[in-house]
């Protein structure tokens, strides 16, 4: 169990001076590959390390933003995503008292890309609605769908039974798409919408619900981190840490 003897000075300092005086350059271009191998291990670690810590609450999966109706700019750093359900009281109150300020605050200002993203889970018609929104975008694009997503949720009825009836006929959800774009438009969507040409994407927002967790709506991300605040001082905060990369 004794330690083991450093070697002596005596034959280690003329090898030192031989790696230069000799030119042999085999054992120092090994010690740079060593030197090398280490620093790339280190940055590497560094990076997956950052990746873990951004992604703690959900388990380190990563989030996929391609084809999702968003509001801001292109240029904005944070993406904040809400998860929720048509027929959800809790999200009309979110989008008519707290997203206004958010609209104000951080979208209009170009400070975060807000996305929205399916959770039909509380009766028929939440599918349903879900489906058509999702036609919506597909079909007559991301402004469309912003003003048909804002209309329908100004059209839940503020009566809590409401949220077990099935009130979000097809219909309802045409007359609705008409009010907030064109007859046109409205017929256009309900065509592709009776062909069922977009059921895939509510089932791949369903499949991103599952892989972060999500078990209620409104649910917040910002920058993949779930949002556990409840005040818009609590989300500004968050926004601003993800902004300077602190999370
Ligand atoms: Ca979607």
């Amino acid at each position: 169990m004794a330690k083991q003897k450093p070697k002596g000075n005596s034959k280690s300092k003329p090898k030192t001076k031989n790696y230069v005086r000799n030119k042999n350059q085999r054992p120092s271009s090994w010690i740079f590959w060593v030197i090398g191998i280490i620093a790339i291990g280190i940055v590497f670690l560094l990076f997956v390390g950052n990746f873990g810590n951004k992604d703690d609450s959900n388990g380190g999966a990563s989030i996929d933003y391609k084809n999702q109706p968003y509001l801001g700019k292109d240029s904005a750093d944070v993406k904040v995503l809400e998860f929720g359900d048509y027929k959800c009281p809790v999200c009309k109150n979110f989008n008519e008292t707290l997203f206004p300020e958010i609209d104000k605050d951080l979208i209009q200002t170009g400070k975060i890309k807000f996305y929205f993203i399916n959770y039909p889970f509380i009766n028929v018609d939440s599918r349903r609605s879900a489906q058509f929104a999702e036609t919506v975008y597909s079909e007559l694009g991301n402004d469309s769908f912003w003003k048909f997503h804002e209309l329908l949720y100004k059209k839940q009825p503020a009566d809590q039974e409401a949220e077990k009836q099935d009130i979000f006929t097809v219909d309802f959800l045409v007359k609705t798409l008409a009010e907030a774009t064109s007859n046109k438009d409205a017929q256009k969507v309900k065509k592709a919408f009776n062909q069922s040409k977009h059921d895939e994407d509510v089932k791949k927002d369903e499949a991103l619900v599952s892989k972060l967790g999500v078990q209620s709506t409104p649910t917040l991300f910002v920058n993949g981190k779930r949002f556990e605040g409840s005040t818009y001082g609590d989300l500004k905060k968050q926004v601003e840490e993800a902004s300077k990369g602190k999370n």
